[in-house]
């Protein structure tokens, strides 16, 4: 059976997280989205790995489960910020341990260079080499995986933050580095564009701050391996047993196209570099979104495919379609009432995006929720890009409207729809 996992994740005490945010929410959001694994998240808070001591029992190859047996990985994510060559370095890590004893070990070293109550992800000051060298000493076990690493601002390969390797951010430590989180605004085929990624597997989690199903699971790494700690780390390690990602569209994430929120300012890389990067509104420097950067850092062309490359879905979270589809709120009534009641008929709601054929579909739902579900299928639901911290938006012409056109068009009425003009 396949393990599809979500390693990134967040508990109630990192910081913006809903108190709600427990192991408890964990469980069973997970269970609606399909979910298989999920990490803890949050390792080093005190207060978190109080709770997940007492509320979850490992069962002695570093899987630790509820009391309905729902499985659980130690994981965190940890912040550093210093710097290097002359220049500021705000980089993210994921760190994933094998058990309690090991999580005490790395809290305790990391209580040294810093507090650990205050936030589920903590500052540390020290370099990326300095924290894996740390860790390695504690246990060659511990498996680092720099986090979202084309996001601007915290992330090995940031536009305002990063470095333009691998190596120059790891040095000698590199050799410890084996996986890549892709983060949401990048995708597989868009990291394939560079080289010196070939020999790093390219994974991807939600690094969801909450247990809504429109975040957590998002993104996830599907492995074809035992339910073990050292398996998955072998698949992260070797690429054996890692069978694929699931990604949203690179265009949904916060940060794909380059822009300025404030000033309503979203552009293509080409248009941006003819700007040189300056807001025609407020002429101060843009946020370069992932696209600009890795057309940046590229030395390939798009649809260039390594050897070794592990296949990928593309999938929009099925309340943000029927959010578009129903033109109301993603958290709403009539939105959260037709979800369950999809997911329910199926177990799960990546049974509902992955496997329900179109004539189970609409036993269950009317016929535009299942076209759109069926075109997601496909990746091919488009979507309006995402910029400085805004997500995209999924092009889905909302139920009503299209009826409406639909009515229209039928009364042969002339002229554009404007409802059409995304
Ligand atoms: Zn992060
Ligand atoms: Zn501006």
């Amino acid at each position: 059976m396949a393990i599809i996992a979500d390693l990134h994740i967040h508990s109630k005490y990192s910081r913006a997280c809903s108190a709600k945010l427990d192991l408890q929410n964990l469980e069973k959001f997970a269970r609606i989205k399909g979910i298989s694994l999920l990490g803890t998240g949050d390792f080093t808070h005190p207060k978190w790995i109080k709770e997940l001591k007492t509320k979850l029992v490992e069962d002695g190859s570093g899987i630790l489960r509820t009391k309905r047996g729902f499985p659980f990985l130690l994981s965190t994510e940890l912040s550093f910020i210093y710097s290097q060559g002359g220049k500021g370095r705000r980089i993210h890590n994921i760190v994933l341990a094998k058990n309690f004893e090991m999580v005490d070990q790395i809290t305790d070293i990391l209580g040294k260079n810093g507090r650990l109550d205050y936030d589920g992800r903590p500052i540390f000051g020290i370099s990326c080499i300095e924290f894996v060298e740390l860790m390695k000493e504690i246990d060659e076990s511990i498996e680092i995986i720099p986090a979202h690493i084309w996001t601007p601002w915290f992330s090995l390969f940031g536009s305002n933050s990063g470095f333009d390797a691998v190596q120059e951010c790891f040095g000698d430590q590199t050799k410890h580095i084996h996986a890549l989180e892709t983060g949401l605004s990048s995708n597989p085929a868009m990291n394939w564009r560079l080289s010196q990624l070939d020999k790093f597997q390219i994974v991807s989690f939600s690094d969801s701050h909450s247990f809504w199903p429109w975040r957590l699971g998002r993104e996830a790494t599907v492995f074809d391996t035992k339910l073990q700690y050292d398996t998955i780390v072998h698949a992260l390690r070797t690429g054996e047993g890692l069978a694929e990602t699931m990604e949203v569209s690179p265009l949904f994430g916060k940060y794909h196209l380059t822009g300025h929120r404030n000033c309503n300012v979203c552009m293509e890389p080409k248009e941006a570099l003819q700007h040189k990067n300056i807001c025609p509104k407020c002429k101060k420097p843009l946020t370069v979104g992932v696209e600009q950067r890795v057309e940046a850092l590229a030395d390939r062309e798009l649809g260039y495919r390594p050897k070794h490359a592990k296949p990928f879905k593309t999938l929009i979270p099925l309340t943000e379609l029927l959010a578009q589809l129903f033109n109301a709120g993603i958290a709403t009534k009539r939105v959260l009432a037709e979800y369950f009641k999809i997911v329910e008929a199926f177990g799960n709601e990546l049974r509902v995006l992955l496997e329900a054929s179109s004539q189970e579909l609409r036993k269950v739902t009317q016929e535009p929720i299942v076209d759109v579900i069926l075109q997601n299928r496909e990746g091919k639901v488009p979507i309006k890009g995402g910029y400085d911290g805004v997500y995209g938006v999924p092009l889905v012409i909302p139920i009503e409207d299209k009826t409406a056109i639909e009515r229209k068009t039928s009364k042969a009425e002339r002229g554009q729809p404007t409802l059409l003009d995304f």
